[in-house]
């Protein structure tokens, strides 16, 4: 039976000495994962800005003036030309976010035909998309959706200082839905909302007792968008959040965790540190849907620093070149390295 993990128990965690933490925490990821690999997936933002939710953080909402350029839903045409320079960019996920409360009817059609599009290039798809109804989810689990981002960003007794357009309820049902209609699971949260270490702890307990535990867990640090309600909040340490990051991997030991927005301010050596702790995933090259990331150029030096091989490259591409590869076919006109935010 699955461990269910209690306030005790993940306090203890937390409270370990930094190294015996990190210990564990590689300890753990060597039993489920090839601490070499990393799994590479790249995020476009199909739908931009005009969010009716309030989420404290995002430039997307229409509360903020954070000048972020609104933007209609993409042409499928656009999307699926954006998946293909990220598959051959050695992205082996394609993940679309679209900024609403929940999708309409009517969006439901176009979006499986972009999932099925893009299933037949040979790419897991993901997408996030706010609350889906039971119905909703099926239909997209149908047209083949590998995975659905929906992220509790914090701990239930902290969500209200975030987000007041819903609950932290409504979160878990659409998680639930989502896994009812045979999808799996991308959740996770944000570190440096104004949340206390307990939150931290609370968030991950919440996650790690799910009756399934997520299959990806985006760790997030806060990206400070000049004009949202949190620009001036106070960094959180670095090594506070690669704490986090072990603790996530030793409560949830076969997930992928994703190493997620917040990495363009930390330097090659956190970067490090976090892989070391258990993250084996991370968003490649484009932007976070409108946060910055790091240009791909900067990505691939530090992956081969670190001998990390992309989990689809590992796949696809002999051992000889599978850093000529990435680099060759990440390259487009003008020497230029593919943004799938701006392409
Ligand atoms: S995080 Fe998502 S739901 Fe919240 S305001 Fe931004 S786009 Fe909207």
């Amino acid at each position: 039976m699955k461990k269910k993990w209690t306030l005790e128990e993940t306090k203890k965690l937390f409270k370990k000495p930094f190294f015996d933490l990190m210990f564990q925490a590689q300890k753990k990821h060597r039993e489920y994962f090839n601490p070499n690999i990393l799994q590479i997936s790249t995020l476009l933002s199909i739908k931009t800005g005009a969010c009716p939710e309030d989420c404290k953080y995002c430039p997307q909402s229409a509360r903020y003036k954070t000048g972020l350029k609104k933007e209609p839903l993409l042409e499928i045409e656009t999307i699926i030309n954006a998946a293909k320079k990220a598959k051959a960019s050695g992205s082996s996920r394609f993940c679309m976010g679209a900024a609403w409360k929940n999708p309409q009817e009517k969006d439901i059609p176009y979006l499986e035909k972009i999932i099925k599009e893009i299933k037949l290039m040979g790419m897991e798809t993901c997408m996030t998309l706010g609350t889906l109804n039971s119905l909703q989810a099926k239909k997209l689990a149908n047209a083949g959706l590998d995975f659905y981002n929906h992220n509790l960003d914090t701990s239930r007794n902290f969500y209200s200082n975030v987000v007041t357009t819903r609950t932290y309820q409504e979160r878990l049902d659409t998680l639930n839905i989502v896994r009812n209609a045979g999808m799996k699971i991308c959740s996770g949260g944000i570190m440096g909302l104004g949340e206390k270490v307990q939150d931290r702890m609370e968030l991950l307990m919440e996650l790690s007792n799910l009756s399934v535990q997520p299959e990806s867990i985006p760790i997030n640090m806060l990206v400070k968008i000049p004009g949202t309600p949190m620009e001036n909040n106070e960094n959180i340490e670095p090594f506070e959040f690669i704490r986090i990051i072990a603790a996530a991997r030793i409560m949830m030991p076969q997930s992928y965790i994703r190493l997620s927005a917040g990495r363009q301010n930390m330097n090659d050596q956190t970067q490090a540190m976090c892989f070391m702790a258990g993250a084996n995933s991370i968003f490649y090259g484009c932007k976070l849907l409108t946060a910055g990331n790091p240009e791909e150029e900067i990505d691939l030096k530090l992956l081969k620093k670190l001998n990390l091989n992309p989990e689809y490259i590992k796949q696809n591409i002999s051992e000889k070149n599978k850093y000529n590869s990435i680099m060759n076919s990440s390259k487009i006109k003008n020497n230029k390295y593919y943004n799938a935010a701006i392409s």
